[in-house]
C-alpha cells in the first residue's frame, strides 16, 4: 500500500534529471501521496518528479526545501515503480532513465481543455492553393480525429493563417478541443469467429490462464496464418471480461493499421494507439485513460510497456522473436523480457506469439517455465508454401544480375496466372559498394567504420549507419579520377532495375522503408498491393513481418546465403527467422505457394533445415550448439561498450577493465576484450567493446556493476551497458 506523507515530513523524489537517485523534499502543505506527481525546487530550476519513498534523511535537515506543488495527475503507481526499479537493476539503468520511459513530459502539462482543435468541415475553398490543399489531405488522413493548430501547421509545413483562413470559409471546422475523454468501450462479444478445433482449445487454455488470475507465460507458435492472432484475441476478450486492461505489442508501426482494423471487427470499437506515429495530443489522451481506466486495450511498440496501466492482465508480444522489441539506444531493454517482468508484478498473462520463436523462448517452454500452444495447420484451405532451394553455382547467369532463369520463369508463370509474386532481398538501396575501378578505392562513411551505400532513387549516397548522406560524387574521393565510380552487388532498388528489364509488362511496387516519407503513405501502398495493384513485388525485411498479401502464391529469396556470414552465433537463428517468415508471405489463401531460395550452399545445414522446416530438429542442434558454448539461452551475457572520439582513451579504459575482472571472477563470469565492437566507429567516436559470459543464476548485474564501478571514465569517454545483446 502507498503511504501518506505528512506536511513536513521528509521524503525521496526522483526527477528525470541525471543526478542518480532520489532527492529529499519536504511533503508540501496538504501532504502527498507517495507516487504523487510533484514540481521541486532544483537549484533555479523548477522539475518535476515522483514522490518515491520515505527521504534519505542525509541532509542537514534544515535546508531541506519544500515540494512546491502536487501536479494534477494521477500518482504512479506502487505496481509501476517497482517494475521501473527491477527493470532498472536489470538493464543497470539509472533510474532517472527509467522515469523518462514511464513519463513523457507533455503528459503532464495542463489538460488541452481550452485549447482550439481543428477537424475536416465541408465543401471546398473558395481557391485552392497548394498550401490549403495540404492541409485539407493531412486532416482527410486524419480520418475524423481533430488536431491541434501547430500540430496540423507543422503536419501541412504552412502558417497558421491558412489554417484560420479554410476555418473561416467552413471546410475546415474549428472546435473547442475536448476534455480527455475514453475511448469507447469494447465488447468482448461482438464478432468473434467460430474457431477451428486447434483454436479452440488454444483459446480455451488462454483464457483458464486469465481466470486463474496468476501471472503466466504462454508462447503461442504457429505458421503464419494459423490464426494465432484470433487466439489470443480471446484472451483479450477474456481480460475485458474481467475488467482489467490488455496491452498487444507489434513489432512494427506498418502493421498497426491491419491490427486496429481487426480489433474494430472483433470487438466493435477501435483501441488507443501508443507509438511514435501518433500525435502528442493523443499520446496525452493515451497516457491518462490507460491511468484511469479510460483505455482498455492498448496497441504499440514496446515504449507501451510503461504506461501507467491502472489494472493491467494480459500483454500480448506479437512476433515475438523479432529484433526490433530490443531497443538498441538510450535504455537498452528487450520489451519481450520486460513484458514478462511487468505482467509477473501485476499477476497477469503473457502470450508470446510467433511462427518462429526465438531460441530464449523456445528454451524457456522446453524448461517448462512457459505453457506451449501450438496451432498446427493454416486455416481454412491454406498450406505452408512449398520449399525449394535454386543451386546458384550451376544457373547460368551473367555478372549483375542475380535473378537466375529457374526463379524468371517461375515469376513468369504466376505472371500468366495473374498471381502475384514476390522477390525479397534484405538490402536497402542499390548497390551495398560503391568501388572505384582506377584506384579500388570503396567509398566509406567519414563518421564510421561503414561502407556508403547508393540509393540511386535519391542520387546520393547514404550512411545506414549513423543516416549521413551525400550527393553521388562524379569523381572518386580518394584518386580523384572521374567517372570510374561503379556499383557493386545488389540492393533492392538494383533489384527493381534488373526486374523492370526481365518482366516488361509487370506492374513493380518497390517495399522498402527508406522510400516511404510516412507510415501512412506505407501503409496505403501495402493496402493497394493486398488487392492487386501490382503484379511483383520487390522487398527488404519490411514485408516480411506479418503483412497479408491474399493473391501472393511466390517468394523468390535472391540470397538465401546473406545472413549466415560473419561469425555472430546468431547468425542461424536469424536467417533461420527471417527465411520461413518470408517464405509464409505465399499461399495464405486456397492457392498453394512456392517459395524458392537461391543460395550457393544448398548442403548447409541452416539452409537444409529451412527448406525441410524441421524446425524441432533445427531448434535442438542450434541449443545443443548454444549449450556447448556456454551462450544463451544457456549461459548469460553482458556486453560493455566504451566510446569516444580518442581511440586510444577507449582502448585504455577497457584495457584496464579487462585488468580489473576481480569482482566478475569471483561469481564465475569471465571477460573477453577489448576489441572493436560489431561496429567500431559511429559518428566519429571509436567503439570498443568487452563481453562478460557468465553462468546462469550468478548475480550478474551486481557483479558487473562493482566492476565498472571500479573504474574512472574520464573525458569524453562514455560507458553503456547492454545486459543480454543481439549479438555476440
Ligand atoms: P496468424 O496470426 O497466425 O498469422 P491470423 O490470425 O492472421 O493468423 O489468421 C490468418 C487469416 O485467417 C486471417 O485472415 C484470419 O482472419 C483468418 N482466420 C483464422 N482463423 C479463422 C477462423 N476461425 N474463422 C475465420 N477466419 C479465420
Ligand atoms: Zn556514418
Amino acid at each position: 500500500m502507498d503511504g501518506f506523507y505528512d506536511p513536513g515530513e521528509i521524503v525521496g523524489v526522483l526527477t528525470a534529471q541525471p543526478l542518480g537517485g532520489t532527492l529529499d523534499y519536504r511533503a508540501p502543505e496538504g501532504g502527498c501521496w507517495q507516487g504523487a506527481y510533484v514540481e521541486v525546487p532544483l537549484g533555479p530550476r523548477r522539475v518535476w518528479g515522483v514522490v518515491w519513498g520515505p527521504g534519505e534523511g542525509d541532509f542537514d535537515p534544515a535546508k531541506i526545501r519544500p515540494i512546491t506543488r502536487v501536479l494534477d495527475v494521477a500518482p504512479m503507481r506502487a505496481e509501476l515503480r517497482d517494475f521501473l526499479d527491477k527493470a532498472g537493476d536489470y538493464t543497470l539503468t539509472p533510474m532517472p532513465a527509467m522515469l523518462r520511459l514511464a513519463t513523457r513530459a507533455p503528459a503532464l502539462g495542463a489538460a488541452p481543455s481550452a485549447r482550439r482543435v481543428y477537424r475536416l468541415g465541408e465543401g471546398r475553398p473558395d481557391r485552392e492553393t497548394d498550401a490549403r490543399r495540404r492541409v485539407l489531405a493531412v486532416l482527410e488522413e486524419m480520418g475524423g480525429l481533430a488536431l491541434t493548430q501547430k500540430e496540423l501547421a507543422d503536419a501541412a509545413g504552412v502558417t497558421a493563417s491558412v489554417i484560420k483562413g479554410l476555418a473561416k470559409q467552413g471546410v475546415v471546422r474549428e472546435e473547442e478541443a475536448p476534455r480527455d475523454t475514453p475511448y469507447p468501450r469494447l465488447d468482448p462479444d461482438w464478432g468473434g469467429k467460430a474457431l477451428t478445433e486447434d483454436q479452440a482449445t488454444g483459446a480455451e487454455a488462454l483464457r483458464a490462464g486469465l481466470q486463474s488470475g496468476r501471472y503466466g507465460t504462454t508462447l503461442l507458435k504457429g505458421v503464419t496464418g494459423s490464426g494465432k492472432t484470433e487466439v489470443y484475441l480471446e484472451a483479450v476478450a477474456e481480460c475485458l471480461r474481467q475488467g482489467r486492461q490488455a496491452l498487444v505489442l507489434l513489432p512494427e508501426i506498418a502493421l498497426t493499421s491491419e491490427f486496429i482494423t481487426r480489433v474494430e471487427a472483433r470487438f466493435g470499437a477501435k483501441p488507443a494507439e501508443w507509438h511514435h506515429g501518433v500525435t502528442q495530443t493523443e499520446r496525452r489522451r493515451v497516457w491518462s485513460m490507460v491511468a484511469t481506466g479510460g483505455a482498455e486495450l492498448v496497441v504499440g511498440a514496446r515504449s507501451a510497456l510503461f504506461l501507467p496501466f491502472q489494472r493491467l492482465g494480459l500483454v500480448v508480444v506479437d512476433e515475438e522473436h523479432d529484433t526490433s522489441y530490443k531497443q538498441e539506444d538510450g535504455v537498452l531493454y528487450n520489451a519481450r523480457d520486460m513484458a514478462v517482468l511487468r505482467a509477473s508484478l501485476n499477476d497477469a498473462r503473457v502470450v508470446l506469439a510467433s511462427a518462429t520463436p526465438s531460441l530464449e523462448s523456445w528454451a524457456n517452454a522446453e524448461a517448462g517455465k512457459y505453457d506451449r500452444l501450438t496451432l498446427t495447420s493454416r486455416f481454412g484451405e491454406a498450406v505452408m508454401p512449398e520449399m525449394r532451394s535454386i543451386d546458384m553455382r550451376v544457373e547460368d547467369l551473367p555478372s549483375n544480375r542475380w535473378i537466375s532463369p529457374t526463379l524468371a520463369a517461375a515469376v513468369k508463370a504466376r505472371m500468366a496466372r495473374k498471381e502475384q509474386a514476390l522477390l525479397f532481398l534484405n538490402r536497402r538501396g542499390y548497390a551495398p559498394v560503391t568501388l572505384c575501378r582506377a584506384c579500388g578505392h570503396q567509398v566509406g562513411c567519414a563518421q564510421c567504420d561503414a561502407r556508403m551505400v547508393e540509393h540511386r532513387f535519391q542520387n546520393r549516397l547514404v550512411c545506414h549507419q549513423c543516416g549521413e548522406t551525400t550527393p553521388m560524387p562524379e569523381a572518386c574521393p580518394a584518386c580523384g579520377v572521374e567517372g570510374k565510380l561503379a556499383a557493386v552487388g545488389p540492393g533492392v532498388e538494383r533489384m527493381a532495375e534488373e526486374a523492370r528489364a526481365a518482366f516488361p509488362d509487370a506492374r513493380i511496387a518497390v517495399l522498402s522503408s527508406d522510400l516511404f516519407g510516412s507510415a501512412r503513405a506505407l501503409k496505403a501502398e501495402i493496402e493497394e498491393i493486398a488487392q492487386g495493384g501490382a503484379d511483383l513485388i520487390i522487398g527488404t525485411q519490411l514485408v516480411a513481418k506479418g503483412h497479408n498479401f491474399p493473391l501472393l502464391t511466390l517468394v523468390g529469396v535472391i540470397d538465401a546465403d546473406l545472413g549466415l556470414q560473419g561469425s555472430d552465433l546468431r547468425a542461424a537463428e536469424r536467417t533461420f527467422q527471417l527465411m520461413r517468415q518470408v517464405a509464409g508471405r505465399a499461399g495464405r489463401t486456397e492457392k498453394r505457394g512456392v517459395a524458392l531460395l537461391q543460395t550457393y550452399q544448398p548442403e548447409h545445414p541452416v539452409i537444409r533445415a529451412i527448406l525441410s522446416g524441421d524446425e524441432e530438429g533445427f531448434w535442438r542442434a542450434e541449443a545443443e550448439e548454444r549449450r556447448h558454448a556456454g551462450v544463451p539461452p544457456y549461459g548469460r551475457m553482458a556486453g560493455v561498450i566504451l566510446s569516444s572520439p580518442d581511440v586510444q582513451a577507449v582502448f585504455d579504459i577497457g584495457n584496464a577493465l579487462a585488468r580489473g575482472d576481480g569482482p566478475l571472477r569471483q561469481v564465475g563470469a569471465e571477460v573477453y576484450g577489448p576489441a572493436p565492437a560489431p561496429v567500431a566507429r559511429i559518428r566519429g567516436r571509436h567503439r570498443v567493446r568487452l563481453l562478460v559470459k557468465a553462468p546462469k543464476g550468478v548475480p550478474l548485474q551486481r557483479a558487473i556493476a562493482d566492476w565498472v564501478g571500479q573504474i574512472r571514465i574520464r573525458g569524453d569517454v562514455r560507458l553503456a551497458i547492454d545486459i543480454d545483446p543481439q549479438s555476440f
